[in-house]
């Protein structure tokens, strides 16, 4: 089932925090976004600045100290912070999947591929499948993530496959599962880069082969630019710039996404660029207005007393920035 608008998943003012030895740090605020049916969606922006969590929540698998402070997310019109376990548990074995940034953590590394890929095609199954069902599907998968001699992968312990073998397994392991979106967090940085070249082709391929929804989790903007249809800018827990990603890479209007940018060093430039100046705010006590306000060259009074609206600057383009504040608003 998709929702108004066609949209499949919808967060709304999601608010993350995690309970630690020296206090609370409060994550994520205010994060909103959708995805629509068979869409691909980026979530840009700098290590730790919430992506991961985000995407943990959707999948409910934050970590025991994480306190869920507000917000709401719907998965085909459901809010699936309220539904069951056992409805969660259905959700992850036939419609929402997830592959992490390091291949290695996603496999058992006492057990060979074949039973690992086995459980996840019997368990995602609606039917009950012979052994030899599973077995084939298990090939079929492993075929369709573009591994060699299947046969072997199945026969294979972890530590026997390369990162970028084991990557497409975790690839392979979520075709079972993923009938409708697919999470991709980090898929390639913990490759070698004409490795992780190859892996996100190959996702690409199978997403639109199989006309599912993608939320690809980057800090790599070349990464996402030929990826995504739509981009979402995160920065230190908040959703500072959404738009599409001809807009955003043409028209960034945020000063985090234009310094983000601009810090990208270019194959053909005169100079390293200098990266964006500053660090990210401590998330125990950040910033009571805009979270980007001890960075921003471009900071007034308001910034450190409001946290800005979203405004839409241009088409389907829109930003978190008092710098576009309508009059009256
Ligand atoms: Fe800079 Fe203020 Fe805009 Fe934040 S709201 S990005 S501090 S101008």
């Amino acid at each position: 089932m998709v929702m108004e608008n066609g949209k499949i998943l919808e967060v709304k003012d999601l608010a993350v925090s995690y309970k630690v030895y020296e206090g609370i740090l409060k994550v994520l605020r205010n994060v909103s976004f959708y995805v629509l049916k068979g869409e691909k969606i980026g979530i840009i922006g700098e290590s730790g600045c919430g992506k991961t969590t985000s995407m943990k929540s959707i999948m409910r698998i934050l970590p025991t100290n994480a306190l869920l402070e507000g917000g709401e997310i719907y998965y085909k019109g459901k809010n699936i912070l309220k539904i069951s376990k056992k409805e969660m548990t259905y959700l992850r074995r036939h419609s929402i999947s997830m592959i992490f940034q390091d291949p290695s953590t996603a496999l058992n590394p006492v057990f060979k591929i074949g039973p690992q890929i086995y459980d996840i095609v019997k368990y995602s199954s609606d039917r009950r499948l012979t052994k030899s069902e599973i077995h084939e599907l298990a090939i079929s998968y492993l075929k369709q993530a573009a591994l060699p001699e299947p046969e072997r992968i199945l026969d294979s312990y972890p530590f026997q496959l390369s990162g970028g073998m084991k990557q497409r397994v975790n690839i392979a392991m979520s075709l079972a599962s993923a009938n409708d979106l697919l999470i991709a967090d980090e898929p390639g940085t913990s490759l070698d880069v004409t490795i992780e070249d190859q892996i996100m082709r190959l996702l690409k391929s199978i997403v639109e082969e199989k006309h599912l929804s993608i939320i690809l989790i980057s800090h790599a903007l070349g990464t996402v630019r030929g990826f995504v249809d739509r981009i979402y800018v995160m920065y230190a827990g908040t959703i500072v710039e959404y738009g599409p990603t001809k807009s955003i890479f043409s028209n960034p209007l945020h000063p985090y996404t234009r310094l983000l940018i601009e810090s990208v060093p270019k194959l053909m430039g005169k100079k390293i660029p200098e990266g964006i100046p500053g660090v990210v705010p401590s998330y125990l006590n950040p910033p009571l207005g805009c979270r980007f306000s001890t960075r921003c060259p471009f900071k007034m009074d308001i910034c450190e007393r409001e946290m800005p609206q979203v405004y839409e600057a241009e088409d389907g383009h829109f930003v978190a920035c008092h710098l576009f504040r309508k009059e009256g608003s």
